[in-house]
């Protein structure tokens, strides 16, 4: 089944005299509980893509559809609820407060969806439970990361949005941190698009896409990964 129809995607900024072609006339399917990489260099539109997955930005043309709901005519407030109930976002940067425990941290999100997962199980699938009576800065960076993770799976959301999770992590780290989203994506066949730099972490993934310059310059599939439809 699909999950997301991206039509002939553009976004311009307009920064003073100048207008930035972020995105120029991308065009993407994504599977439900498929695990997508987007990687290209700096620059090439990646997080402009992922935040418009997200509704966090709007394109400037194009159509992006989830489900049958079009989000490029959402309203502000249809948009806000469609990130509310079906996105879990990961960034860079875990932004947990640092007043609450991993399982407070967790526990905030809770209300913004009818049917949360329980805060304990959040915890256990990002293999945080010795720890989650602690607070953040008792974490190690990687493990703060995995409390982001669990915050944004505990809505069960329908796609999982990783925009550089690994990017302040040493390789190691950031290869248990991709290791438990891999996880969540076929234990809970949560789709996942994850932005990373690192090619080797792009084995993990059903398809490959290359961004540069703001178009889609291939998409690789990985055949070993290949799932009965
Ligand atoms: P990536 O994630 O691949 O590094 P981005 O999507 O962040 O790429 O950026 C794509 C292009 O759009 C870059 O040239 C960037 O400078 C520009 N850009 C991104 N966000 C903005 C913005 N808010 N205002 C102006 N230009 C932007
Ligand atoms: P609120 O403003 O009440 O927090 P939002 O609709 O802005 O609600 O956010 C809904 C979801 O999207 C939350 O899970 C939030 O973490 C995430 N989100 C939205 N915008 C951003 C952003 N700019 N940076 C990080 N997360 C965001």
């Amino acid at each position: 089944m699909k999950v997301f129809t991206i039509r002939n995607l553009c976004k311009t900024y307009h920064t003073g005299e100048v207008d930035v072609h972020a995105l120029r006339d991308v065009s993407l399917d994504v599977d439900s509980g498929e695990f997508i990489v987007l990687l290209g260099p700096s620059g090439s539109g990646k997080s402009t893509l992922l935040n418009i997955i997200g509704g966090l930005d709007v394109p400037s043309s194009g159509q992006v559809l989830f489900g049958d709901q079009d989000l490029s005519a959402a309203s502000e407030s249809a948009l806000t609820a469609y990130r509310r109930r079906h996105v879990g976002f990961v960034f860079q940067f875990y932004n947990l407060i640092p007043s609450l425990t991993v399982r407070e941290n967790v526990a905030l999100v809770t209300d913004i969806v009818s049917d949360p997962m329980p805060v304990d199980e959040a915890v256990d699938r990002v293999g945080l439970t010795p720890r989650r009576d602690h607070f953040p800065a008792q974490l190690s960076g990687g493990e703060q990361q995995r409390v982001a993770i669990a915050r944004a799976i505990v809505k069960r959301p329908a796609v999982l949005l990783c925009d550089e999770p690994t990017g302040a992590l040493d390789y190691e780290t950031g290869k248990l941190v991709l290791d438990v989203i891999e996880r969540i994506n076929v234990e809970l066949a949560t789709t996942a698009i994850v932005i990373t730099h690192n090619a080797a972490i792009a084995g993990m993934a059903d398809r490959v896409v290359r961004l540069g310059d703001g178009r889609i310059l291939g998409i690789e599939n990985n055949a070993h990964k290949l799932r009965p439809a």
